[in-house]
């Protein structure tokens, strides 16, 4: 097929992320990726900001990772995980295990954030089941969080930029508190904690859960928030014997400055979901990780079983490239925590000077992310394009212009990313 065929077919059939099948924004073909770089069908060479939504943390084309799925692909590709098991999940399960925040003892693969979101909600609602307290089936969610796509993460997803108002009425109603205020870095404003405390202190017989994004709300705003309220947050569900469910599917593995956005605030939640960066973004893979109790207590109510089990369950190929890419993460995990200082810092640099220019409201940098919110809703299709044309692919929403590298990316193409971001917001005073 020839490029502006395929791009017609593309335009008339497949659906894109969020988008229209009648008048669907522009999408640019690309031909290949290496490294860090994105190469388009006319041979565009674009400086990747955005890690393809987080997950490609070591660059593309990876000579590690390549191995990995091609010695994977001549033993097994796929096997059912029904009955059988195979050293590629064992070892990732002991991998993730050896490095998670204490007490997760207990690991469940599928193929999705999303369904890793699914099956936490399901661990905490089989939780108080088998304890007797079918009454407690509530969540507690956070303004502002985003927890997938699927109908349940949907549900404790912000219910104004998420899709409550579409999906009125049928959806599971929970509690949400309003998006922390306290900024990263900040101690956490009594103030600011009052409504988490008020719901909890009320509604704690019937929560099941709490589940929220640690430190960095991504998809939902791009926002840092104090590690005393994630603190606080978990103390209180310790107190009102509620679960505290963190989803680290963007944060973790580093993505913030720290192996788990957690570690910020030295808390171990009950339930902790993985996924994005964890095949180092070869393929869709995630897991739900359990403690010891939470595992046992499911278990201990006939039938005991835990109720899901996807096709693609512990598939070999994705457990094979996620254990090369936790190889990469552990072995020089100084080095990945150095390298990602270092993007932060260059971030922060080149990047704060925006502060003060009339159009932007906001620049915040944390670990490999940085964040400059502007004050009106940017347009996507054109500032897109006006990206490309400047060599990089960052992709805005809303009033986020926003960069995520790979942790490969040298200070050179940092530093192209952040020319183009200023740039393109010069031209929209
Ligand atoms: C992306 C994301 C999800 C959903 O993951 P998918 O793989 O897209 O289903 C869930 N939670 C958070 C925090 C995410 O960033």
């Amino acid at each position: 097929m020839k490029v502006d065929e395929l791009l017609q077919y593309d335009r008339e059939h497949v659906w894109h992320p969020y988008t229209s099948m009648k008048n669907p924004l522009p999408v640019y073909p690309v031909k290949r990726t290496d490294g860090v770089h994105i190469e388009l069908e006319n041979g565009q060479l674009l400086v990747d900001g955005m890690s393809s939504w987080w997950s490609v943390i070591h660059g593309y084309n990876h000579p590690a990772l390549n191995a990995a799925v091609q010695k994977q692909l001549e033993n097994t590709a796929h096997v059912m995980f029904g009955g059988l098991t195979h050293a590629p999940a064992v070892e990732l399960a002991s991998r993730l295990l050896s490095i998670v925040p204490s007490g997760l003892d207990n690991v469940f693969f599928s193929d999705s954030g999303s369904v890793a979101v699914e099956v936490a909600l399901k661990m905490a609602l089989q939780y108080w089941y088998a304890k007797g307290r079918e009454e407690k089936r509530y969540f507690v969610a956070l303004r502002g969080g985003y927890h997938g796509d699927t109908w349940n993460a949907m549900s404790v997803s912000d219910p104004e930029t998420g899709m409550h108002a579409l999906f009125r009425g049928t959806l599971p109603m929970h509690f949400f508190v309003p998006r922390p205020t306290s900024t990263f870095g900040m101690p956490c404003e009594q103030e600011d904690f009052m409504a988490f405390q008020e719901c909890l202190r009320h509604n704690h017989t019937r929560i099941a859960a709490v589940i929220l994004e640690p430190i960095v709300q991504g998809a939902g705003g791009m926002w840092f928030y104090s590690a005393e309220y994630l603190r606080k947050a978990y103390e209180l569900c310790y107190m009102y014997d509620i679960l505290l469910i963190c989803d680290e599917i963007a944060t973790g593995f580093w993505r913030t400055g720290k192996r788990w956005a957690c570690d910020h605030a030295g808390i171990s939640p009950d339930i902790m979901c993985v996924g994005k960066a964890l095949t180092g973004g070869y393929m869709g893979f995630a897991a739900t990780l359990a403690t010891g109790g939470v595992a046992h207590v499911i278990s201990s109510r006939s039938p005991g079983l835990f109720m899901h089990g996807p096709t693609f369950m512990g598939n070999p190929l994705a457990c094979a490239v996620a254990n090369a890419s936790l190889e990469l993460l552990e072995k020089g995990y100084n080095t990945i925590e150095t390298r990602v200082k270092e993007i932060e810092k260059r971030l922060r640099e080149e990047l704060s000077p925006l502060q003060h220019l009339g159009q932007v409201e906001d620049v915040r940098v944390l670990g490999a992310i940085g964040v400059v919110e502007m004050k009106k809703p940017v347009d996507v299709a054109a500032v897109q394009a006006d990206f490309v044309e400047r060599g990089v692919w960052i992709r805005p929403f809303g009033k986020l212009i926003y960069v995520m590298p790979p942790y490969i990316i040298q200070p050179k193409e940092l530093r192209a990313l952040t020319t183009a971001i200023t740039q393109v917001i010069m031209k929209y005073e």
